[in-house]
This record gives C-alpha cells, structure tokens and sequence, in this order.
C-alpha cells in the first residue's frame, strides 16, 4: 500500500470496482439489482443472480460503468477491463442522479453536476433519497479526492 494523498505524489487510479452485498439494502438501490431470498440451513440469507450467468451470488461486482457481474464472470469475461477510480466516481453519480429522476442531459458541464442540489420525488419514499443523496455524496468526495490538483 502506498502512501496517499502525498505531495508531489500522484494518485494511483489504475484499478477500481465497486462491490455490492446482498444482504445490504443500500447496495440493492445503487446497483438496481433485486435481491433475493435464499434458505441456508435454518437461515434466510438474500443473494443476488449473476446477470450473466444467472449464479446465486452473496457478491456482485460492477467492474465497468454499467457492467455488474458475480466473481467467476468478471474473471472469465473482462480481464483487462480498466476504469479509474476518477471515471467510476462520474459515473455513479449520474447514475444516482437518474435515480432520483434528474434529467443529467440538461448539465452543460461538471460545475453544474456539482452543485446540484437534488429534490426528492414526490413517489419517492424519504429513506430512499436519502440513502441514493448519502451515495452522491459519498461519490462526489471520490470525485474531489481524484480531481485535486497538485
Ligand atoms: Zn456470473
């Protein structure tokens, strides 16, 4: 592990994905998959299906925009795939701004997409927008920690 956030050293983006955990709501909303509820022994544990192979999953990996796969498929299927941290941190908070009904065309630029202040929907339930607003936010940071300039 290097040290971050050094002075004249620059940040390494070389790889990045996100993981999302069944069992964690918040990771349902984000990646817009369902989870599911499976028997293990005496249990009820929630999993997710592998959009490409269709697997019983704990763990689903968004290893580009746009493209959520189980483990053995990200492994199979994109080997080289590469996107930086910067790239992910863009686009997660348009897509988390598409969730909560913003029309991101409308942004002429990303001073905009910045200080947008986004309202709740009217169908929306308040916990929701609040866990997609504490998502942007999340994003917007690694967006700022990536786009420092030094
Ligand atoms: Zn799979």
């Amino acid at each position: 592990m290097g040290k971050r956030g050094g002075h004249n050293k620059k940040k390494d983006c070389t790889f990045w994905y996100i993981r999302y955990d069944a069992q964690s709501e918040i990771d349902e909303v984000i990646s817009e998959q369902a989870a599911h509820e499976v028997k293990a022994g005496c249990a009820i544990q929630k999993r997710f299906s592998c959009p490409k192979c269709n697997g019983d999953v704990r763990y689903l990996y968004e290893i580009a925009p746009g493209i959520v796969c189980c483990r053995k498929c990200a492994n199979l299927n994109y080997p080289s795939q590469q996107w930086s941290e910067l790239e992910f941190a863009k686009y997660k908070i348009l897509q988390i701004l598409q969730q909560m009904d913003v029309d991101t065309w409308n942004f002429d630029n990303w001073l905009e997409v910045i200080r947008f202040k986004p309202v709740k929907p009217d169908y929306m339930s308040e916990m929701k927008f609040f866990l997609l607003d504490n998502e942007r936010v999340k994003w917007l940071t690694v967006f700022f920690n990536c786009s420092k300039i030094e």
